[in-house]
């Protein structure tokens, strides 16, 4: 081993999102942040994405090639944004005396399967970093990126960089794992949205899971789930105050829960209406099978018969919309599929609804009183979540976050 003192207790993992590291000027305000915390006795592993807009640009220009395609070469083009924040920052960190080593993530053996774009990390070998630290250098890590078994360089998904870094200090054995971003903290909602959104000191990771998954950006939903299983406390905070954000803590740790701790949108969403299927649960069994073989997510789902054979709606992210009409298209020749693509997702999310009938109700009441229509709807114990046209997002978020006293 290389440390004496046990790494938990030495290694503070940052990770500095887009904005964070979006100019020249601002990645120097990063070395110097990282370099005050390292005066204070702190060791660093620092992640890193891509500059603001870079990652966009490569998707853009990747489009113009090949529509749609995904595969090695896509995640090979998408990957590089992170390589140029990683040696931005590196050598603003040595501009300042400071000794750091910039690492891509193949450099560091971050293993991933190989499903392109979407990949899943599988191990990471902490032994160069763990040396580093001692040495009181500076590892400065590509985010965003893995590597898979034949040596292809893969990519985690949109906003994957918070996931390479909780991964990171899950392998670390790290206590926690610092997200630095735009906004001082979790707020009640989307601030962008909804101005009168707040701070959440605390958060569970069951919470905080549930807005991933329902549209909300802040987090990358696998970057939580790897904080709550091996147990990595997640801080999200700000690049650019010096204060305490938002805790993505295990939910014992929290006191009191409100009945609805967040309203969670994503306005880019699409539902696929389908119609006739042939009647029985196996047409639906194929379909969600090779839906789930090729990685899109499915969220909501509904179903009902008719005379003329089963109608199917489901909703999905709009850019497996190609991949879903493929698939659907394959198994049904002869279905006639709607595809919506102007709807977006509104959710409310609360641990603390568990124990409260007629949350639901009040959501519905909600949108109904501002006659907004809901095309699609689920519940579960923590949340209810339904889609709506894209031009009454904002009314239906900024409703739902005043009676469902949010409001700052
Ligand atoms: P980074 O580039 O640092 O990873 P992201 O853009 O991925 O930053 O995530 C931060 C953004 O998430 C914020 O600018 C904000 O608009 C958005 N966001 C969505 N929901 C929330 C929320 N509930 N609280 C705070 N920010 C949110
Ligand atoms: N640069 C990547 C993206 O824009 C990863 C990240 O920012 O977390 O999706
Ligand atoms: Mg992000």
């Amino acid at each position: 081993m290389f440390l004496l003192m046990k790494p938990e207790e030495s290694i503070s993992v940052k990770k500095f999102g887009g904005t964070s590291m979006g100019s020249v000027e601002r990645i120097q305000n990063v070395a110097k942040r990282v370099i005050r915390d390292q005066q204070k006795g702190m060791r660093s592993v620092v992640v890193v994405s891509a500059m603001a807009g870079e990652t966009n640009r490569l998707v853009a220009m990747g489009e113009q090639i090949f529509p749609g395609y995904r595969g090695a070469a896509y995640d090979m083009l998408i990957a590089t944004g992170e390589q140029v924040s990683v040696g931005l920052l590196s050598m603003a960190l040595e501009s300042l005396g400071v000794k750091s080593r910039p690492y891509l993530a193949h450099q560091l053996g971050i293993l991933t399967d190989s499903t392109f774009s979407k990949a899943r990390i599988q191990n990471i070998n902490t032994q160069k970093i763990l040396a580093d630290a001692e040495r009181g250098i500076i590892p400065v890590v590509a985010g965003f990126q893995g590597m898979d078994s034949d040596f292809n360089i893969t990519t985690l998904g949109r906003g994957g960089s918070d996931t390479s870094a909780v991964a990171i200090a899950a392998a670390l054995k790290a206590k926690e794992c610092e997200i630095y971003t735009d906004v001082p903290a979790v707020f009640t909602a989307d601030p962008r949205l909804v101005p009168k959104a707040k701070e959440i000191p605390k958060l569970s990771f069951e919470e905080m899971m549930e807005m991933a998954s329902l549209g909300s950006k802040v987090l990358h939903i696998r970057s939580v789930e790897i904080g709550a299983k091996h147990n990595v406390k997640i801080h999200v905070r700000s690049t650019f105050e010096e204060r305490e954000g938002t805790w993505v803590v295990p939910e014992g740790e929290i006191m009191e829960n409100p009945v609805v701790t967040s309203v969670t949108h994503e306005a880019l969403t699409a539902v696929l209406k389908v119609f006739p299927l042939p009647h029985g649960s196996q047409i639906l069994a194929e379909i969600f099978e090779e839906l789930a073989k090729q990685s899109v997510v499915v969220d909501i789902i509904t179903q009902s018969h008719s005379e003329h054979g089963q109608r199917l709606a489901f909703s999905i992210p709009v850019e497996d919309i190609a991949a879903a009409q493929k698939i659907v298209k394959q198994k049904i020749p002869n279905a006639e599929i709607e595809v919506m693509n102007d709807v977006s997702k509104v959710s409310i999310v609360g641990v603390g609804m568990r124990n409260h009938p007629g949350v639901a109700a009040r959501f519905f009441r909600t949108l109904a009183a501002k006659g907004i229509e809901i095309h699609l709807v689920t519940t579960s114990e923590i949340k209810v979540s339904a889609i709506v046209d894209k031009k009454h997002l904002q009314l239906a978020a900024q409703e739902l976050h005043s009676v469902f006293s949010l409001d700052a």
